[in-house]
């Protein structure tokens, strides 16, 4: 049976001399595994729209293993994304982590949309870090972690100054600091973010402004907190962070 979906291009795998393993995050299904055929090949009519980020409408031979990629019409080709490194580095991050925290065949139009989104922000050349962290936070959930950001994980209170503790998963208050001496200190501007992040409905992102000391922050939170409770061990990640100190040395 043949399938019609809206799909984005999350991992592609040579095969053989000619074909392309390609996997499709879609709208209809959600991860899907598609076998292009003669891809490789640049004279191809599947060679372009088996690009890793394109975006398109695809026609996949449907199969209980791996379909066959019949058609692909393309709509965007996230041309910037492509044509630079940081850009490349960040993206290539959101698709391999979208790859490593969904299962196949399991459909989440609300993930579908995110990543969209966030992939044409990038394109479209919105702040880099602050796309990563918010596509990071709104991560957690998806992989049945819940850190509170609403209270103190300790005593509850709402009111004070916060901390992090990554042993606790969650805002600690000052009343609270000595429960946990290796709480990460960060600002009341840093907190705000964590939940605003966590909560945001991506499609009214606006121009956020974050100056570096509260991006290092956050990336400090957030890093510490996927370390310890992901259980993820991403290339993508590596190589994202030493692109951003190189960056940092420029
Ligand atoms: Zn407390």
């Amino acid at each position: 049976m043949l399938q019609k979906c809206e799909g984005i291009v999350i991992r592609t795998t040579d095969y053989g001399e000619n074909n392309k393993i390609v996997t499709l995050y879609t709208r209809e299904f959600g991860k899907v595994g598609v076998m292009a055929r003669g891809a490789k090949k640049p004279s191809s009519r599947l060679s372009a729209v088996t690009q890793l980020f394109t975006y398109g409408h695809y026609l996949f031979q449907a199969s209980s293993g791996l379909g066959g990629l019949q058609q692909g019409e393309m709509i965007s080709s996230m041309r910037s994304i492509r044509e630079d490194i940081f850009l490349t580095a960040h993206a290539s991050y959101i698709v391999d982590l979208t790859d490593k925290v969904t299962e196949d065949k399991k459909a989440n139009p609300f993930m579908f949309e995110l990543l969209l989104q966030t992939l044409n922000y990038m394109n479209e050349g919105y702040d880099l870090e602050i796309l990563t962290f918010i596509y990071e936070m709104k991560m957690l959930n998806v992989q049945g972690l819940y850190p509170v950001l609403d209270r103190c994980t300790n005593c509850g209170s709402t009111e004070g100054e916060f901390h992090f503790s990554i042993r606790d998963g969650g805002l600690l208050c000052h009343r609270c600091f000595e429960t946990d001496p290796y709480r990460i200190k960060i600002s009341p501007g840093t907190v705000r973010l964590l939940r605003l992040f966590y909560l945001l409905d991506l499609s009214r992102l606006g121009n956020i402004s974050v100056k570096p000391e509260t991006k290092a922050e956050l990336k400090k939170v957030i890093s510490a907190y996927y370390d310890e409770y992901s259980g993820l061990y991403l290339k993508t990640r590596k190589f994202l962070d030493q692109m951003d100190s190189f960056r940092d040395r420029l």
